[in-house]
């Protein structure tokens, strides 16, 4: 059970996050910093690095007061909540030392660090106050990196396994999302968002019946809630589903993320901890349902026609096209062709005047800005009739400018103006589900 940043985000809600944890049986509870934290210690960091030592002061004040009265509120027995300002005490005393030292990109990571070691220990010491039969695991004992940066799943899978073997009779086991040591030992992390890579990690590492992502909506929607009446959870996903999906922003995890967990073939079920017992989006391996599942937009979207009256039988000329925008470091998100041209979209215009000077220099080129990609999900193996039709259909009041279908058995992606895109998620809702 993983719990995101605002589902930590106060002593009261971190009761909550405690009260759903008793009741669920064997559990490893992974938890991400109180929301807000990981930002105000990368801040602190800029500060010390800056040399601004009266701002860097004033922010660990600030972050001690707040954990301590965090731990005021969250602890009623005296003895742990002494225990708790001790504890705290000596965390701020050690952030306090990074003032007067060298600072660079290790003691960064350091730093950072605390967001995840705090809200644990004040979780951990709320759960022994209510008596219940838990255990605090250092993260940093077992999440490692390989010397590429990547997770190291042999060693994670090891070194968890026997450190929970030396606590057959524990029921709870709680550690810190986000860190681990690199290959050298060093404090590490698994980048912003991180914690739900750890609950992946952790959860194919110890073969878990599921992995589960509490946070606080109730799922993966079928549709963006800010522009469309009526959307709905969608209760099961693919895991090629949800990678399509990610790249939209729709509230839903990072696909790397859930790579371990596909690969161990471990359900991901996201939750909302502030509506617990609505069942979320389960996301798992077994074979789609022939159906469409969700719809999501993303916005700022460049497309970019490349024409060439010598493509007409032509090999290479698509490796001359994409070769330019790798150099500029460019990813393209989707392609269409024809015997004669391409079309391409970007979401970044960083390099897209020396992109467009280098391909007019074998081609015609034209661009259309503000332009926005809908992606349909479901079902869409191409032998099942009708579906792409029916997202066609949907939009046939609305100008498509490319549709992008068949490149994966999950989905179907169409470029339409900026303008057009509330109107084209209304439409699809309406006629999709
Ligand atoms: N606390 C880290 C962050 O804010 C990791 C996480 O919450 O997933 O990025
Ligand atoms: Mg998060």
């Amino acid at each position: 059970m993983k719990f995101g940043g605002t589902s930590v985000g106060s002593a009261q809600r971190m009761k909550n996050v405690v009260g759903l944890v008793e009741t669920a049986g064997n559990v490893i509870v992974v938890l991400s910093a109180m929301s807000g934290t990981t930002n105000s210690l990368i801040n602190l960091s800029q500060c010390i690095k800056e040399g601004e030592k009266a701002n860097a002061t004033k922010q660990i004040d600030d972050l001690e007061k707040k954990y301590k009265h965090t731990a005021y509120e969250l602890l009623t027995d005296q003895e742990t909540y002494k225990e708790a300002i001790a504890k705290l005490d000596v965390i701020f005393a050690e952030l306090r030392e990074y003032l007067g030292k060298p600072f660079g990109e290790k003691e960064e990571k350091e730093v950072v660090a605390y967001g995840e070691k705090l809200s644990t220990m004040l979780v951990a010491l709320y759960m022994r106050e209510k008596g219940l039969n838990s255990l605090l695991l250092d993260a940093t004992e077992f999440m490692r990196l390989t010397p590429d940066g990547e997770p190291d799943q042999a060693y994670i899978k090891e070194n968890l396994n026997k450190i929970l073997l030396k606590y057959p009779d524990v029921d709870i086991f709680l550690t810190q999302g986000f860190i681990c040591r690199n290959a050298e030992g060093e404090m590490d992390n698994l980048q912003r968002g991180g914690s739900d890579y750890t609950a992946s990690l952790i959860g194919a590492a110890v073969g878990a019946e599921e992995i589960q992502i509490w946070t606080d909506i109730d799922g993966m929607h079928n549709n963006d809630p800010r522009f469309v009446e009526g959307t709905s959870p969608v209760s099961e996903l693919h895991f090629e589903e949800a990678a399509e999906l990610a790249y939209f922003g729709a509230k839903i995890l990072h696909p790397t993320c859930v790579l371990p967990a596909k690969y161990a073939n471990i359900p991901v079920r996201l939750l909302n901890t502030m509506q617990p017992e609505a069942p979320g989006t389960v996301i798992f391996n077994t074979k789609p349902t022939q159906t469409i599942k969700a719809v999501a937009a993303k916005d700022n979207i460049t497309a970019i026609k490349i024409k060439s009256s010598h493509m007409l039988l032509a090999y290479g000329f698509l490796r001359k096209v994409f070769e330019i925008f790798e150099k500029h470091q460019t990813p393209i998100d989707m392609i269409t062709t024809s015997e004669v041209g391409v079309s391409v979209t970007i979401d970044n215009e960083r390099c897209l005047e020396p992109i467009l000077k280098e391909l007019s220099e074998f081609s015609n080129v034209t661009v259309d800005r503000d332009m926005v990609i809908v992606c349909v999900v479901g079902d869409l193996e191409w032998q099942n009739r009708g579906f792409e039709a029916e997202v066609v259909n949907a939009l046939r009041e609305i100008p498509v400018r490319m549709i992008s279908y068949g490149g994966s058995n999950y989905n179907i992606s169409l470029l339409i103006r900026k303008a057009d895109k509330i109107r084209a998620l209304q439409l699809l809702s309406k006629h999709l589900f």
